[in-house]
């Protein structure tokens, strides 16, 4: 379908383009029932790739002195809006501070552990801390991963698979930020820069791996191991909850607000988090104005039909983790009907939540980390909340609500200090 007609048929188009600041409530959304959802995984796929996380727990703590599991807090954030507040701080991800602490480093785990295994080099049993010696690290040099990025996936790829041994290849869109690309070289990593955006750097990466045998690329936009990774997420914001007496109910659902760029980070933990608290949670995607595709891609059912750029909306933000033009089809099928909603935001607003979180918190946060504070307050302030599924004010005003913080804490501190001048004008 040419462009006139998308946007005669899709309205919304016309406010994308003009980079309006948008609550779309999807009209698909329904009564979760994942027993009939016909997906290729369940919950027990999750549970499994919880298992495997802890078989490598010793590992982890080996080769990067970690303290306890690769999780974030849940902080309370007292007062800023009038609802019962959370802030699910992946920004503070170990390892590499970001959600893809959890995607990118399970798949590279699980992608390492297959290997051992079907070499007969390594049983569940095991001691994984094994690994980390040279004997293995020589056994992974043979072998290659590749993965291309914005930044923040390449950092974790990057890191978690430098760590084990293998060569590891990362194709950097344009907008990927210098010290991201400086930390991965500093560790071995061989860094391919492009003058394209994400979406042709995932191209080219994908076709310099496809050519070798021993080549593995990471495929952010198809797989379901990174899903799996970013869904145990829900597993443990359960405990969480638990432990802080948080009560799930009908009557105070969760409301969970995720930053979306291909859409596998949120798409993962949406999914989990509907396998966990069904429809007891509701969950929105924020994207920037500059970038919407997956609002693009659900809105008009044509998932990765189209990029934005298509609609002449020009995939450029300061939200770097986020300047994705197309969205991946196999999570905007997979949450078609699980995800309550997505909203837009401008790069000027960021700035603001970016400032009240350091002023008020002193929480520092990358820009495209601060995006769920935008679907907190469309949610808060639209009237009344209705989809397909109802979600009456009351249960907006007696629910709890998380908004999940996607990356921050390896930004260097002089960048963060840039960060935090240029909210001063906004
Ligand atoms: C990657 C990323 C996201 C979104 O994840 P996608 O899988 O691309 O949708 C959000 N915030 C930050 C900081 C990220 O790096």
């Amino acid at each position: 379908m040419n462009k006139e007609l998308m946007i005669e048929k899709h309205s919304i188009l016309k406010d994308m383009m003009a980079y309006k600041p948008l609550l779309w409530q999807n009209p698909r959304y329904e009564k979760t029932d994942l027993a009939t959802a016909e997906l290729d995984f369940t919950i027990s796929d999750i549970i499994d790739a919880e298992a495997r996380l802890r078989r490598f727990q010793p590992f982890l703590e080996k080769a990067f002195d970690l303290q306890g599991i690769i999780e974030s807090p849940l902080l309370e954030l007292e007062g800023y809006r009038p609802v019962k507040l959370f802030m699910k701080a992946d920004h503070a991800l170990p390892i590499s501070g970001s959600i893809k602490a959890r995607g990118g480093i399970y798949e590279i785990l699980r992608y390492a552990e297959q290997l051992l295994f079907k070499n007969n080099l390594l049983t569940i049993e095991d001691d994984y801390s094994i690994l980390n010696t040279q004997a293995f690290q020589k056994f992974f040099s043979r072998y290659e991963i590749v993965v291309s990025s914005t930044g923040n996936l390449g950092l974790s790829i990057g890191i978690i698979s430098a760590s084990l041994g293998f060569k590891v290849k990362v194709h950097m869109s344009h907008d990927a930020m210098t010290w991201k690309k400086e930390k991965l070289r500093s560790i071995g990593v061989e860094v391919i820069e492009h003058t394209s955006d994400y979406s042709q750097a995932v191209i080219e990466g994908r076709r310099a791996s496809d050519l070798k045998s021993n080549s593995y690329f990471v495929d952010d936009e198809n797989s379901i191991n990174l899903f799996m990774g970013y869904a145990v997420s829900a597993l443990r914001l359960r405990d969480q909850l638990d432990k802080l007496k948080v009560l799930v109910t009908d009557d105070s659902p969760l409301f969970v607000y995720i930053p979306c760029g291909v859409g596998g980070g949120p798409g993962g933990v949406c999914y989990g988090l509907k396998e966990v608290f069904g429809d007891r949670v509701h969950v929105y995607f924020v994207e920037p104005t500059h970038s919407p595709c997956m609002l693009l891609g659900m809105a008009t059912e044509t998932h990765d039909e189209y990029c934005v750029q298509d609609f002449d909306i020009d995939n450029i933000t300061i939200a770097d983790g986020l300047a994705v033009g197309r969205a991946s089809k196999f999570v905007g099928k997979t949450i078609d009907k699980m995800l309550a909603g997505i909203s837009t935001v401008s790069d000027d607003t960021l700035y603001k939540y970016l400032k009240d979180m350091v002023d008020r918190y002193q929480i520092k946060q990358e820009p495209s980390a601060l995006a769920g504070f935008q679907g907190l307050d469309d949610i808060l302030n639209a009237d009344p909340v209705h989809g397909h599924m109802t979600i009456t004010k009351e249960q907006v005003q007696n629910g709890t609500h998380i908004v999940w913080s996607t990356g921050g804490n390896m930004v260097p501190e002089d960048i963060m200090t840039k960060y935090y001048r240029n909210a001063q004008e906004v």
